[in-house]
């Protein structure tokens, strides 16, 4: 390219301020994530924090001209492919965000350029990144760039990218290039890349056992008196590049639309056929109307995903920032895929799925989306399969789900990781955690409760629960003591494996035994015939369901201390107290931390927080006051959950500290979020918030509120799903007004907070010793 040469002039401010230049954007503070400057070192973190997601494709926030540090990806909801160690891991879509600029051969660039001027911000309330900033390079030629990224909420498999570009102050040679391919991120896929004659070029790749997917990308630079440019393109085996070379003047203005479509099974049948339709006949023109369409499902979306709280802005924004991602991480459109830990903002444990998924982000899904809830269940029954076959595999009955699982559903946890000091540590997750069994019936449990939802009860629900129930059964065993007894077993606190009647398994397994039972009795009640069906299929005997009712009545509960503490696992309070002073990080990795009463995460106060109607206000609070001194948080599942049970006791010092703490775990921008941000997390503190500040608790057709606001809120207003209601809360410090804004009345009780008392702390030796009762 001839390089003319530049003209530095005085600046001029073409277009003035943000309303006409960052025309789509939400103008409210409270609605955005903000990054100004640019720090290399903190990019992996920030591309995931300002990732945009529709619960189908997840595009990190890379800068499209890339960075030393970059890591961009888009990743594809429940598309696993091999990874270098055997072990499956969530796809990414072929590099489409690479978009880079340069005028007479300089390129703009973030890393050694004169840096004016740069931020990026997630709009959260319309779903898109936004990026603008003016770039200066050695001759003084100012260039501003701006423009937005999204993942269409209102077509799952449309994504786009919009760039303006004005010369400030020279006339010269604008370059714009872009393009699909290139590298991954991993090497086990090989991508086809193929440029049929017309607008748009294609990327696919064969996943292997009939899977496909492709991307076709089409792109258009507009002239400023708005004619459309066409690139010139250049098709290799590695990618294809579509480059513009364009004269600019002071003042004119580029645009570059920039369009993707995904499509992969089985969501899509014949995806390859499906892409390159949808991409030869789309209209140019149509970007703008596109992104209306996007930004009017997404203020659909936040009708009911919404939580708005007056008086504290930095909780408004983390609540917010909760609902975008647990939003973007699931689809009612995108059945049977499940959500990994970190969503579909990063790679983070290569994007299996745990029980992050059910405890923590399906409350918010099944009570502000309940048809998004029921697809990500979906994954579950499509995998039931798989856990029957690890049950039979291990010689017993029922199905019992893999701790860590990809699209098949089988078991991906490894067996042995290196400790910092290159030593193999043994990992008892895949084989003890088996709580996740019932984890996945306590979610299921919750949405049939909260949508009442029959046609899932008979096709998918009932079946888990039964099958889930005789894993239980089949798993304990009725010693001599006459209690039902699971050993060796690990509770979600992972500092302590290999150990018997962990209180928070027995717990919720008793319920999922119960559960099958009552499922069974609810479907015959309901649909007579369905109930029938299920049985005959699945052979369940006359007397299975009163055997499973009767061990869970037998299971063990487990000792309790004269307050009501309860010991996490058989064998607890023998411990010694605390860990000694030394490196904790090198403690954390032994073997030796099993002996101390050194939490990971509080398996008790987990138990409080699922099941509070269960145990006395007095109760959980011994129980916080016992577990909390002794828990170092080395999850980030860990303080929302004390949050949560705080701030239901109304004791709102420890919740607010708890609440603060969670926000800040992707919001501090400690370097935390740098492979995902953590919905589990997220869907803490969204439980802390209606849950527990508001106190919202449903039961049968009735809903009781017991708000107790931290002092800065002045008001937190939300609206839930429920049983085919949509309800409105509004709350202060004063009053609770709850409405049922459509569907039938429901009895409304708002109620005093618990006034709980007793000691500041409770110590060990108030606890009854070992061998009680
Ligand atoms: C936690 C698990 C969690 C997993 C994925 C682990 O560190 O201990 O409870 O499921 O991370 O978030």
């Amino acid at each position: 390219m001839e390089a003319s040469r530049a003209s530095p002039a005085q600046p001029s401010r073409v277009i003035a301020d943000d309303r006409s230049r960052l025309v789509w954007a939400c103008p409210d503070p409270l609605w955005r994530i903000n990054e100004s400057g640019f720090v290399p070192a903190r990019e992996h973190e920030v591309e995931s924090i300002l990732s945009i997601a529709n619960g189908y494709v997840g595009v990190r926030a890379s800068l499209t001209e890339g960075s030393l540090l970059s890591d961009p990806a888009t990743y594809l909801a429940n598309v696993y492919v091999p990874s270098s160690t055997g072990v499956p891991v969530l796809a990414r879509a072929p590099q489409w965000l690479p978009l880079s600029g340069a005028v007479d051969g300089r390129p703009f660039t973030l890393q050694g350029s004169q840096r004016h001027e740069h931020r990026r911000f997630l709009d959260m309330r319309k779903g898109m990144l936004w990026r603008d900033w003016v770039h200066v390079d050695e001759s003084g030629r100012r260039t501003r760039i701006w423009g937005c990224r999204l993942a269409s909420l209102a077509d799952r498999h449309v994504m786009a990218q919009v760039l303006f570009c004005v010369s400030e102050n020279y006339s010269g040679v604008l370059s714009l290039e872009t393009g699909i391919g290139g590298a991954p991120g991993y090497s086990t896929v090989f991508w086809r890349y193929v440029h049929p004659a017309g607008a748009f070029s294609t990327a696919s790749a064969d996943l292997g056992e009939g899977r496909q997917v492709v991307a076709a990308g089409r792109s258009v630079v507009w002239l400023p008196d708005g004619t459309a440019l066409e690139p010139d393109i250049e098709a290799t085996n590695h990618g294809i590049y579509e480059r513009w070379h364009l004269p600019v003047e002071v003042g004119r203005r580029y645009r570059m639309d920039r369009l993707l479509f995904i499509y992969a099974t089985p969501d899509a049948p014949e995806p390859v056929a499906r892409a390159r339709a949808v991409a030869a006949a789309w209209n140019p023109r149509s970007t703008d109307a596109m992104l209306e369409k996007h930004s009017q499902a997404w203020e659909a979306r936040w009708e009911l995903a919404d939580v708005q709280v007056e008086g504290d802005e930095a909780a408004q924004r983390a609540l917010r920032f909760a609902a975008f991602h647990m939003s973007g991480s699931a689809s009612a459109e995108a059945p049977q895929a499940a959500v990994g830990p970190r969503g579909l903002t990063g790679g983070g444990y290569g994007g299996h799925v745990f029980w992050d998924t059910e405890i923590y982000v399906m409350p918010f899904l099944v009570y502000t989306q309940p048809e998004a809830a029921r697809a990500v269940l979906a994954y579950r029954y499509h995998t039931l399969p798989a856990a029957r076959d690890d049950a039979r595999a291990a010689g017993l009955a029922g199905a019992s789900y893999a701790w860590e699982s990809a699209d098949t559903g089988r078991e991906t946890t490894p067996k042995w990781v290196l400790r910092p000091d290159g030593t193999p540590a043994r990992v008892y997750c895949g084989d003890e955690e088996i709580h996740i069994t019932a984890d996945v019936a306590y979610a299921v449990w919750q949405f049939w409760e909260a949508t009442q939802d029959v046609d899932y009860l008979a096709r998918e629900g009932a079946e888990i629960l039964v099958e889930t129930a005789r894993y239980w059964a089949s798993r304990g065993r009725v010693e001599a003591d006459g209690k039902f007894h699971l050993r060796t077993v690990m509770g979600p606190d992972e500092y302590h494996p290999t150990i018997d009647d962990n209180a928070y398994t027995n717990y919720l397994a008793a319920l999922n035994l119960r559960r099958g039972a009552e499922a069974l009795a609810e479907l015959a009640r309901l649909r007579p015939a369905s109930a029938e069906e299920l049985r005959a299929r699945l052979g369940v005997t006359p007397d299975e369901p009163e055997a499973w009712r009767r061990l869970a009545g037998r299971m063990e509960p487990g000792r309790r201390s004269p307050e009501g503490v309860i010991e996490q696992f058989f064998g607890f309070w023998s411990l010694a107290e605390t860990l000694p002073h030394g490196d904790s990080a090198l403690i954390m990795q032994s073997e030796s931390l099993r002996s101390y009463q050194s939490l990971k995460q509080a398996d008790v106060l987990m138990l409080l927080a699922l099941c509070p109607g269960d145990f006395s206000p007095d109760v959980q609070w011994a129980n916080f006051q016992y577990y909390e001194p002794r828990t170092r948080h080395g999850s980030s599942l860990s303080p929302g959950i004390h949050a949560l049970v705080a701030a239901r006791l109304g004791k709102l010092a420890e919740a607010e500290r708890y609440f603060k703490q969670t926000a800040a775990i992707d919001l501090s921008m400690q370097g935390n979020a740098m492979i995902g941000v953590h919905l589990a997390a997220m869907g803490s503190l969204w439980m802390t918030a209606v849950f527990g500040f508001a106190g919202v608790r449903f039961d049968g057709d009735a809903v009781r509120v017991t708000p107790h606001l931290p002092a800065d809120w002045g008001r937190l207003a939300f609206r839930l799903r429920y049983r085919g209601r949509v309800l409105s809360f509004d709350v202060t410090h004063a009053r609770a007004d709850v409405r049922v804004e459509s569907g039938s009345p429901l009895a409304i009780e708002v109620a005093e907070p618990p006034r709980v008392g007793g000691p500041a702390r409770i110590d060990a030796p108030s606890i009854s010793p070992p061998g009680g009762p």
